[in-house]
This record gives structure tokens, C-alpha cells and sequence, in this order.
């Protein structure tokens, strides 16, 4: 029953990810998410209950259109890919439990946002805004909600913001204001402590990469790095495993 459930929110994960890729085409052109229904770029012609499971017609057609076989970049098909085993991986953590829905819509948010700033370098007023709104809606609406989980939650948001505030400012070449923004949404999301596995994290990892892609010349020293989908996969480590990371770091210092 449990494995049936895994592979059903898999597949429900590859469908939400199709739209997932409508709103990374769409929302950086500011075009509407629901006009025009989804279909070819390239002949207009529109998607049929064949390409409801994306990642099984992409792989049957070859990354081609069913209609007018033009190539369909390959993004799409990760992102489909990527959503079906994030889902399906967060109703094995979660079962039923509230954290599911919160975390799966989180999990959305982050590739969206991810995948716009590897393609564009920009991290959209757009989302962040109305998902800050959300993220505090949710963090008075948790079942085991308090005043005090809310308040942990504004202070996590306050320091994600103000740990970026300074670099964006004394560096505002390598770090936009639209990482600083997200960084105070994440920290809304996984609130304190959390917020600190989340956003340095984030640099760490994105720190690391950047010096592996420097070294293999793949990028220069001077070369921005969008550094959004490394505070993304750090925030999901934090909202999994935040607090045994955190308990974790602190026992070292006990010992
Ligand atoms: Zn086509």
C-alpha cells in the first residue's frame, strides 16, 4: 500500500511538474499561467491526455512533439522527472501529515524559482512576495501552532534576510536583492533555527561549486552565479533534517 501511494504521488509529481515548466516559461515573459492551454511552441498544437504523463511521452517521442516532431528542450523533462521523485520522496518522509502539503508546495515553489534563475540570473518579486504572505499564513495555520512557532518563524525570516543584507550590499556583483528577498522567505519556511542550515548552507554549497566551476575554467572569477538553487537545496535539507543537523553541530561543542 505504501509503495502503491509512493509511485501514485510520483506520478502526480511528473504532472505538477509539467505545469511547473508552464510557469518557468511564463512568469518571467509576464504571460498568463491558464491562457493559452499548454501545447507545442513550435506548431501550437495542444497537449492531449497522451502527454498527461510527461516523462513516459517524452521518453517515447525522443524529446520530440508528437505533432510537428520539433525538439523539446530538456529542461522539460527534468523538471518533470525532478517533481515526480521530490513528491514522491516527500510522501515517504511525511505519510499523511500536515508537513505534506506544506512541504510539496514548498518543494514547487523552490524549483520554480530555481530553474528561472539558472535560465534568466533573476529571482522573481513575483513569487517571493505572495509566498512570504503564504509562508506566515501557514505558520499561524500549522496545527501545532503557537505564538511562539510564529515568532520563530518571523525571527527565521529576519535573519535569512539580514545574513544576505550584507554581503548583497558590500558585493552586489555576485549577489542580487533577489537572493537576499528569497533568503527571508526560506527563513519564513523553516523558521529559527533552521534558517541557519538553510541559508549558509546555501552558501557553502554554492561557494564550493562556484570554486569547482572556477577551477575547471568553466567560469571566471568575474561570472555570476545564480546562486538560487543552492539556497533551494539546502533549504530542502533544512526543512527534512534541520533540526537533527542542528542538534548534531551543537553536541560538538558539548563533548
Ligand atoms: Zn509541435
Amino acid at each position: 500500500m505504501e509503495i502503491a501511494l509512493t509511485i501514485i504521488f510520483g506520478l502526480l509529481g511528473t504532472a505538477i511538474g509539467s505545469f511547473l515548466n508552464v510557469c518557468i516559461d511564463r512568469l518571467p515573459a509576464g504571460k498568463s499561467l491558464v491562457y493559452p492551454p499548454s501545447g507545442c511552441d513550435a506548431c501550437q498544437h495542444r497537449l492531449s491526455w497522451l502527454d498527461l504523463f510527461p516523462v513516459f511521452s517524452y521518453l517515447s517521442l525522443r524529446g520530440r512533439c508528437r505533432y510537428c516532431q520539433t525538439h523539446i528542450p530538456q529542461r522539460i523533462f527534468w523538471v518533470e522527472l525532478g517533481t515526480g521523485i521530490l513528491f514522491a520522496f516527500l510522501y515517504w518522509h511525511y505519510k499523511f501529515t500536515p508537513e505534506l502539503p506544506v512541504s510539496l508546495f514548498y518543494g514547487c515553489i523552490l524549483i520554480v524559482l530555481s530553474v528561472i534563475d539558472l535560465e534568466h540570473g533573476l529571482i522573481l518579486n513575483k513569487i517571493v512576495y505572495p509566498v512570504i504572505i503564504i509562508a506566515l499564513i501557514i505558520n499561524i495555520s500549522l496545527p501545532e501552532v503557537s505564538l511562539h512557532n510564529f515568532l520563530l518563524g518571523l525571527l527565521g525570516g529576519a535573519i535569512g534576510f539580514l545574513i544576505l543584507f550584507l554581503p548583497a550590499l558590500i558585493y552586489s556583483k555576485g549577489m542580487g536583492w533577489g537572493d537576499v528577498k528569497m533568503a527571508g522567505m526560506i527563513g519564513l519556511m523553516t523558521g529559527f533555527p533552521r534558517v541557519f542550515v538553510a541559508v549558509l548552507g546555501g552558501i557553502i554549497l554554492g561557494g564550493l561549486i562556484a570554486i569547482i566551476l572556477i577551477l575547471l575554467r568553466k567560469k571566471s572569477g568575474k561570472d555570476a552565479i545564480p546562486f538560487g538553487p543552492y539556497l533551494a537545496m539546502a533549504t530542502t535539507v533544512a526543512l527534512l533534517w534541520g533540526d537533527p543537523i542542528i542538534k548534531w553541530y551543537l553536541h560538538l561543542f558539548t563533548m
